[in-house]
């Protein structure tokens, strides 16, 4: 789709604890999944200690797995890659989250010669006009600052849930990258209701676009709220027709 013919896509003012109302419910065996999920990130804490990361996108889950880290007080340090689109809300949201908590994040940025050179050649937007120029754009800005993130580290942590998307359908609590690294997804098990449950029980922060229809928040060019019944992950990429849209990020375990 060429920049100059993407449709404007309208974000509704979010509504203050809409998420809460439309998501949060308490689910039999809730207990259990958070039971498992604190074992996981504990086993896992201690074993890779001083050398293991949560790479958080300050959605919802990553929110829950950042709260357990801190309430268990688990030696693991917290990671935000800020691609340089992200939405004004989550920036925001950062500040906050580190000011509920009383940490300092880490932040990774892209490399700026590099994308300096990517936008003198394709434009800002370039995303829009084909799926290798998307993927390029998620590979500056998203997958090589992980793996400068992730270098000399032994463990990562992600929010990953197995009812996301039909390819993270077999999302394991603990896997390897193609690195050998421990990679950790303690909510693998969880419901999208546990986490809003969680959320709502523990007063975590979180990103008000979820109050505004945006189960799924990611860079603004590329996000857009869902209506009702469309999957969890349509509001992503959604101009592509690639059913298995990916940024690059988990490609080689759940979507390659
Ligand atoms: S999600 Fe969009 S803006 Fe963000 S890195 Fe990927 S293509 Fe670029």
């Amino acid at each position: 789709m060429p920049e100059s013919t993407r449709p404007t896509i309208p974000i509704e003012p979010p509504l203050p604890g809409r998420a809460f109302a439309l998501y949060a419910r308490h689910l039999p065996g809730f207990e259990a999944r958070l039971q498992q999920a604190v074992q996981t990130l504990t086993q896992a804490a201690h074993a890779h200690a001083g050398r293991i990361v949560q790479a958080t996108s300050l959605g919802a889950e990553d929110m829950v797995i950042t709260d357990l880290i801190v309430r268990h007080r688990l030696p693991v340090a917290v990671a935000l890659i800020d691609t340089g689109r992200l939405h004004p809300q989550t920036l925001a949201l950062r500040a906050q989250a580190e000011a509920h908590w009383g940490l300092t994040m880490e932040v990774w940025q892209p490399d700026a010669a590099a994308l300096h050179a990517f936008e003198s050649e394709h434009g800002a937007e370039p995303m829009y006009r084909s799926i290798a120029l998307r993927q390029a754009c998620c590979q500056l800005r998203k997958v090589e600052p992980l793996q400068r993130l992730l270098h000399g580290r032994s463990a990562w942590i992600t929010g990953l849930r197995r009812q996301q998307s039909a390819h993270r359908a077999d999302v394991p609590l603990q896997e390897h990258d193609e690195a050998g690294r421990l990679k950790v997804n303690p909510l693998a098990a969880w419901d999208w209701a546990d986490v809003w449950h969680y959320l709502q029980q523990h007063r975590v922060p979180y990103n008000p676009l979820h109050d505004a229809f945006m189960p799924s928040i990611g860079c603004a060019p590329c996000t857009r709220p869902i209506a009702v019944g469309e999957d969890f992950r349509a509001g992503r990429w959604w101009w592509e027709d690639d059913t298995r849209r990916e940024c690059g990020l988990h490609l080689s375990t759940h979507a390659a």
